[in-house]
């Protein structure tokens, strides 16, 4: 009898915790549940076949710190996601087996606003766009990516992703292939990233070879909110 009702309790207590664990997820969506909430979409339910790793939800990049915790997966507006759909479908058509690696998607702009605080006054404070202007990051229109061949391997781009150099800037890629800083292979895969983003309607920038807009700044500025 004893252990009987110690049994009942046991399970009393169990699913007592459980409806509080999902009263508290409730009252407190996760960062992920939220960018859901705002419309945004996770770039793999759209194309599961594009791969993801996003550098500021690990150490791995320049600041040497974890800023996005639980945002794990690559969030970004609907329209945005099926272009990038329509590059890697461009991209496995003229290179099948390859596939496009997101580094970076939506940046929802408390995050901007911590990476912000790490750099301030640091020699790093000119890679990180003021929160209060805001990027292109901020309203879930921008993505950072590379390609993968069919074995999985990043393809030589002459910088890793976040090289803050003149060597990453596309604008001097004629230059440094002069100097032999670069070499034709390596711009060469620049140019087919380039290709297949501006096939699906993307504009890269000037200075770094990883980023791309999904709008113009100023038609994002107009059709879309930043995500806070
Ligand atoms: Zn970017």
């Amino acid at each position: 009898m004893k252990q009987k009702l110690f049994k009942l309790l046991y399970i009393f207590n169990i699913l007592f915790c459980i409806s509080i664990l999902s009263l508290y997820s409730y009252e407190n969506p996760s960062i992920e549940q939220k960018l859901l909430e705002q419309g945004l979409v996770d770039i793999q339910s759209i194309d599961p076949s594009i791969q993801v790793d996003l550098k500021y939800s690990s150490k791995d990049n320049f600041l040497g710190e974890d800023v996005y915790g639980d945002l794990n997966n690559c969030y970004l507006q609907k329209e945005v996601a099926v272009k990038l759909m329509n590059a890697q479908k461009y991209l496995r058509q003229i290179r099948p087996g390859y596939s496009l690696l997101i580094y970076d998607g939506v940046r929802p702009r408390r995050i901007q606003y911590r990476m912000w605080d790490i750099v301030k006054d640091t020699d790093k404070q000119k890679y990180v766009a003021n929160p209060k202007t805001g990027s292109i990051h901020n309203y879930g229109c921008a993505v950072d990516l590379t390609i993968v061949d069919e074995n999985g391997r990043v393809l030589d781009m002459g910088t890793p992703f976040d090289y803050f150099d003149d060597l990453a800037q596309p604008r001097y890629e004629k230059k440094f292939l002069k100097e032999g800083k670069l070499t034709e292979a390596q711009i060469k895969n620049r140019e087919l990233l380039r290709e297949v983003m501006q096939k699906a309607g993307f504009e890269g920038i000037l200075s770094e070879w990883w980023h791309f807009n999904g709008y113009a700044k100023e038609y994002v500025k107009k059709h879309y909110k930043i995500i806070e």
